[in-house]
């Protein structure tokens, strides 16, 4: 069977349609407008009413997440990046949008997979983290991180069933892009998305990031400047 589903974007591909450029421009818009911290969760007891749209980003612990939260909203420290990898057992809350006008919730969940977590964190983070995957009727959708490097690992796939299970939606976005070269990322870019097509809940469009470098934020910020507007 041929697949005719957009290719991975790449650090190359500079042809946009209007559409797309508008988006771009819209996801510019967007994460140029206020982005607060509201708070971490660390029980399900104290998530916030499901009252809006919620896009969430998972990832294994030093994927870039924090770096990559940081970049696309400006920000140097609104996640925190941290040296110790398993150290952040809390869903954090950020208002994306004017807090009196249309807004979403952008989610930061702890990363998982750090080989050196004691027992009692990793089942911490599974009660929380599968907790609220399956409890969020107004999650649209889960951005899961991937080391352009090392592309999905059995962990990620672990993720991958949590997610098709809850029905939650998500879509790969690779990280550190700089770190490799283009035919590298090639090869990243096909085995996430023969990955991808054994997750019935993914998304087939890949994006690839680097923050240090600031490639595919553009389209990353459209892709959720797009769910905020509902589609
Ligand atoms: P987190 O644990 O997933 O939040 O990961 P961090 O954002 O703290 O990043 C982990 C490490 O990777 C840090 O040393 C970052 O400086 C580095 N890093 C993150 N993103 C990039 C990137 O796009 N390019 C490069 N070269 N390094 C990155």
């Amino acid at each position: 069977m041929v697949h005719h589903e957009t290719p991975g974007r790449d650090l190359t591909d500079e042809t946009a349609s209007p559409e797309e450029e508008d988006w771009i421009e819209r996801g510019r818009l967007l994460f140029a407008g206020p982005c607060d911290f509201l708070r971490g969760v660390v029980s399900l007891t104290d998530i916030p009413d499901p009252d809006r749209l919620e896009i969430a980003f998972a990832g294994r612990s030093n994927v870039g997440k924090s770096s990559l939260i940081n970049a696309l909203t400006g920000r140097k420290t609104l996640a925190r990046t941290s040296n110790t990898p398993g150290r952040t057992q809390e869903i954090n809350y950020f208002r994306l949008g004017p807090a009196d006008g249309d807004n979403i919730f952008m989610v930061d969940l702890p990363g998982y997979g750090f080989a050196q977590a004691p027992k009692d964190t990793v089942k911490r983070w599974t009660r929380l983290v599968t907790g609220y995957l399956k409890g969020r009727p107004n999650l649209r959708r889960v951005f899961l991180l991937i080391d352009a490097r090392h592309g999905p690992k059995a962990v990620d796939e672990e993720i991958m069933r949590d997610l098709d299970i809850a029905a939650v939606s998500y879509q790969a976005v690779l990280t550190k892009a700089d770190k490799i070269g283009q035919a590298e990322l090639e090869t990243c870019i096909e085995a996430t998305r023969e990955t991808l097509r054994k997750h019935p809940a993914s998304h087939p469009e890949i994006v690839t990031t680097s923050s240090a470098k600031g490639t595919g934020l553009d389209v990353l910020k459209a892709a959720i400047a797009a769910l905020a507007a509902g589609l």
